[in-house]
Order: structure tokens, then C-alpha cells, then sequence
């Protein structure tokens, strides 16, 4: 048997007390990860629960996702008649808000789900 990371996804075996990402099956929430213990986002997220990592993620996500729209209105509305370079840049960045964002709203949803079960099991 496996066990799903709620913040992540990642499959881990039954007896992991740990996820890659950080996230302690014990305690709910994000520790340090053992597989990346520098990885700066995990040292970000330190001592979150999943609903809170999901909340950061939304926001981060909406707000590369206002960038990308904000540049592409920009490059786009410049006078010229045609967009200027950098165009795929906004895409880009509009398209990776979103998922960003998406991907938070289901850490959210998957981690107010574990709270109401209560932090220990
Ligand atoms: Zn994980």
C-alpha cells in the first residue's frame, strides 16, 4: 500500500513518515525535506499545514498570472499595431499562474479536508 502526499501528490510507502516535499504524515504539516533540505520553497513553507502551503501557492499563482496578463497588455497595446517581443514571455507566465494557482486550490481543498479529520489521525 501507498499513501498520497496531500501536498504534492507523490506516491510514498506506507511506512514514510515523511514526503520529499517536507510534508510530515505525522504532524500535518510541512517540515524540512529530507530529499531537498535546501530547496528554498520547503524553507518557505516550514511549519505550514497543506490548506495554509495551498493558500501561499493560490496567491503566488494569481500573482505571476496578473504579471503575465499586465505584460501582455502591455506588449500588445504599444502603438505599433503588432505585439512586441516578450509576448511569450506573458503567455508563459500567465499559463504558469494558473497551473500554479490551480495547484494550490487543490493543496487548499485536500488540506482543509485533513483538518477537519483533527492533526493526528
Ligand atoms: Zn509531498
Amino acid at each position: 500500500m501507498a499513501k498520497e502526499c496531500p501536498a504534492c501528490r507523490l506516491l510514498n510507502p506506507d511506512i514514510a513518515e515523511r514526503c520529499d516535499c517536507g510534508y510530515d504524515f505525522a504532524t500535518h504539516r510541512i517540515a524540512a525535506s529530507y530529499a531537498k533540505p535546501n530547496d528554498r520553497d520547503v524553507i518557505a513553507q516550514r511549519g505550514m499545514t497543506v490548506a495554509q502551503v495551498g493558500v501561499r501557492n493560490i496567491k503566488l499563482g494569481l500573482g505571476v498570472l496578473a504579471a503575465g496578463l499586465v505584460w501582455a497588455a502591455v506588449v500588445s497595446n504599444n502603438g505599433s499595431g503588432r505585439p512586441l517581443g516578450g509576448l511569450g514571455w506573458a503567455i508563459g507566465g500567465i499559463v504558469s499562474g494558473a497551473s500554479f494557482a490551480l495547484r494550490g486550490l487543490g493543496q487548499y481543498r485536500r488540506g482543509k479536508r485533513l483538518d477537519s479529520r483533527g492533526p493526528f489521525l
